[in-house]
């Protein structure tokens, strides 16, 4: 594989994988080595909820990566039938076929292939990365023509008393005819 420096990262894929013993034990593994497994076990059940488990703990940790490759493609498209040009984001998906049940795929693959996955989830999506947090956008400030709530009409103010407007007669000297 070559890589072009600072373009890519190559794609990442995690296998879980529960495995039937002669002896009706099942014991789990993980693509993973550093992964501690529970010892072989006949609770089957517990067993294959502890692998369901365990891949989505992987992919909540791994998250998707903008500039990783897509693990599908680099690998001959081996998740899906029909060959695609990768093309799209980065995608971190859950691949488990219930049919089979035993095997638990995480893989950051890109949109185009994973169109094309059977019985697939995706877990997360490897957005180009933004514009940092400093510098968020620009909002237009509220126009000014909007009339702010809370604002009183002009009319709501009254008028200073006017009935107690003394009436005032000027006293007016009497004239008596005499
Ligand atoms: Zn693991
Ligand atoms: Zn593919
Ligand atoms: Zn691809």
């Amino acid at each position: 594989m070559t890589l072009m420096p600072g373009a890519r990262v190559p794609g990442r894929t995690w296998t879980v994988r529960l495995t039937g013993h002669p002896d009706h034990t099942v014991s789990v593994t993980c693509s993973t080595a550093e992964c501690k497994m529970p010892p072989r076990s006949k609770d089957a059940a517990s067993m294959r909820r502890f692998a369901a488990e365990h891949v989505k703990a992987h992919g909540r940790l791994a998250s998707a990566r903008p500039n990783a490759a897509c693990s599908c493609g680099s690998a001959q498209c081996t998740l899906h039938e029909t060959a695609v040009h990768c093309a799209g984001t980065s995608l971190l998906v859950l691949v488990h076929n219930p049919a089979v049940g035993q095997v638990w795929t995480l893989a950051e693959v890109c949109q185009a292939c994973a169109r094309h996955i059977p019985h697939i989830t995706i877990l997360a999506t490897g957005k180009p990365a933004r514009p940092t947090s400093t510098a968020p956008s620009v909002e237009q400030p509220a126009q000014r023509a909007a009339v702010p709530g809370g604002f009183s009409s002009p009319e709501a103010a009254p008028d200073p008393v006017p009935g107690q407007r003394r009436p005032h007669r000027p006293n007016r000297p009497r004239r008596s005819r005499s």
